[in-house]
C-alpha cells in the first residue's frame, strides 16, 4: 500500500510464523522491498518435529535463496535417492533422476538449524522486522477482511497488542489460529496418523540414501545428517500410539530396536533429545484465502509426510503467493477475488504430490501390497525413478501408466 494509507499500517505484510513457509515468505517479500513484520511465538533456534529431508525441488529453491553453503556448514547431509525395505526384508533402491542436467539430491538438515538460518536471512533485510516470542491469538477482522493480528508476548500476562497490515500471511502451521474462524474450515482426515521424530548417533551402515522401513501399521524413516547423526522418524496409525506411552524417548528407542532391518544396526546407538510426537497429521483447509489473508505452508492443508514433501510444498506455495501479494499491495486490492489465483496455483502445485502421497498411503496400509510393490521396484529401477521423478518435478503423476500401477500392485 502506498501514499497516505501507509501510515495506518505497521507493515505492508504481517507474516504469522517463522518456519520454512513464513521465513521464506518474509525473505522473498523483503527482497522485493515490502515492509514485512514477522511474528513467531517461539524464540529461535527452536525444535520442530519433522523428517528433515528436503526433496530436490525444495533444495533448488533454497539454493536460489543462497542458503546451500550455510546449510552444509550447519551439518546438513545429502541423500541421492531412496531405499525401501518391505515387511519381508526385500530392499529396493533408486537415485533421484537428474533435473535440468544436474544430479538431484535431497538435503537433510535439522529444523533447529534450517528454520533459524532462514529466519536470520529474512531478519537481515532492513525492511523486515522479526518479533520472536509473540503469540498471535486472533486476527483483526473488520468489515469481512483481515487487517492484521492481535497477540501478546509468549507466556506472559502482558496486555494484548494489535498489529495492522493490509495483508496477512498465516504461516503458523498445522494448528493455525486462522482455522475454523473467519469462514475458514479445517477438516481432519478420517485416517489419522502421527509422527514421532528424534536423532540417533551410532547407526551402522548409513549411506547417502533416505531409508524407509515399511512395517505393519507404521513406517520408519532414517535420513543421514553430517557426521554420524541420523534423523529417525516413525509414522504410525493413531491406534499404534499406545506403544509410545510413558517416557517418549525411551519408548521411541525401544520401538526402533525392535524393527527388523534396523534393530541390528542401532544396537549401540544413543538418542539425542528431544524426541517429540505430532498429530493427527492429515487435514484439509478450505478456503485458503480470505480478504486480506493468505494461508501458506502447513496452515493451508497437509496430507501426510510419507513422501517427504511438506517443506518443498511450503516453499513452492510461498513462491506462488509472492506475485499475488505483490499485485494486491500495488493495486491496493486484497479482496477475495484478487487473491483467488493463489488457490488455483496451490491446487496445481499440490496435485501430483497429493496423488503420489495417496498411492504411498495405500501401499503402506497393506503389508502384502507393500511387499509386492517393493519387490517390483527392486527389479525395476526405471519405475522407481519415475515415482521419484514426481517429487523431483521431472515426471508427472499422469506419466504413471495403468501398466505401472498394475506392476506395483502385482509385484
Ligand atoms: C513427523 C513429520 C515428518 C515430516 N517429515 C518431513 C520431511 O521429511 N520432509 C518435509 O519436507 N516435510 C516433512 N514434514 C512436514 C514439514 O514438517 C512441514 O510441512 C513444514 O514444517 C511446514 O512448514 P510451515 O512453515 O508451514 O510450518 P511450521 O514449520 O510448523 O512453522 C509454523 C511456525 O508458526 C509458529 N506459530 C504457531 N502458532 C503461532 C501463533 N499462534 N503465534 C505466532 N506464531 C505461531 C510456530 O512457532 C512455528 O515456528 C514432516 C512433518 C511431520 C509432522
Amino acid at each position: 500500500m502506498s501514499g497516505s494509507g501507509r501510515s495506518r499500517w505497521d507493515a505492508d505484510v504481517i507474516v504469522v510464523g517463522g518456519g520454512v513457509a513464513g521465513s521464506s515468505a518474509a525473505l522473498l517479500l523483503g527482497r522485493e522491498g515490502f515492509r514485512v513484520l514477522l511474528v513467531d511465538r517461539a524464540t529461535f533456534p527452536r525444535h520442530k518435529t519433522c523428517g528433515e529431508g528436503i526433496m530436490p525441488e525444495g533444495v533448488a529453491i533454497l539454493e536460489s535463496l543462497g542458503l546451500m553453503d550455510d546449510m552444509l556448514a550447519a551439518g546438513a547431509g545429502l541423500a541421492r535417492g531412496l531405499r525401501f525395505r518391505s515387511h519381508d526384508g526385500t530392499w529396493a533402491q533408486a537415485d533421484f533422476p537428474p533435473a535440468g542436467g544436474k544430479a538431484a539430491c535431497s538435503v537433510v538438515i535439522r529444523r533447529y538449524e534450517l528454520d533459524h538460518l532462514l529466519l536470520q536471512r529474512a531478519a537481515a533485510l532492513p525492511n523486515v522486522t522479526v518479533r520472536e516470542g509473540f503469540t498471535v491469538s486472533e486476527a483483526v477482522y473488520e468489515d469481512g477482511a483481515i487487517r492484521g493480528v492481535t497477540g501478546r508476548a509468549t507466556g506472559r500476562l502482558s496486555s494484548p497488542e494489535t498489529l495492522r497490515a493490509p495483508l496477512t500471511l498465516a504461516a503458523d502451521g498445522m494448528h493455525s489460529k486462522f482455522h475454523n474462524r473467519y469462514g475458514i474450515e479445517k477438516t481432519v482426515l478420517k485416517r489419522q496418523r502421527w509422527g514421532i521424530a528424534g536423532h540417533l548417533r551410532g547407526v551402522d551402515g548409513i549411506e547417502p540414501y533416505i531409508e524407509v522401513f515399511f512395517q505393519e501399521g507404521n513406517e520408519i524413516y532414517a535420513a543421514p545428517l553430517a557426521g554420524d547423526l541420523v534423523l529417525v522418524a516413525i509414522l504410525v496409525e493413531k491406534e499404534g500410539m499406545g506403544a509410545f506411552q510413558g517416557h517418549l524417548a525411551e519408548a521411541y528407542h525401544r520401538f526402533l530396536r525392535a524393527a527388523p532391518g534396523l534393530a541390528e544396526r542401532i544396537r549401540d546407538s544413543e538418542v539425542l533429545p528431544p524426541v517429540a510426537a505430532r498429530g493427527p497429521l492429515g487435514f484439509r483447509v478450505d478456503p485458503i484465502h480470505r480478504p486480506g489473508l493468505l494461508l501458506v505452508g502447513d496452515s493451508a492443508g497437509f496430507l501426510d509426510p510419507i513422501t517427504g514433501e511438506g517443506m518443498t510444498l511450503a516453499l513452492k506455495s510461498v513462491q506462488a503467493a509472492v506475485p499475488i501479494v505483490r499485485r494486491a499491495l500495488e493495486t491496493g486490492d486484497a479482496s477475495d477475488a484478487a487473491l483467488a489465483p493463489y488457490a488455483a496455483e496451490r491446487a496445481r502445485i499440490t496435485h501430483d504430490v497429493y496423488k503420489l502421497t495417496q498411492l504411498m498411503l495405500d501401499v503402506s496400509r497393506y503389508p502384502a501390497l507393500a511387499n509386492r510393490a517393493v519387490a517390483r521396484l527392486s527389479r525395476d529401477t526405471a519405475l522407481f525413478q519415475k515415482l521419484l521423478g514426481i517429487v523431483t518435478g521431472t515426471s508427472r503423476y499422469r506419466d504413471l501408466t495403468l501398466r505401472d500401477r498394475l506392476a506395483l500392485g502385482l509385484g
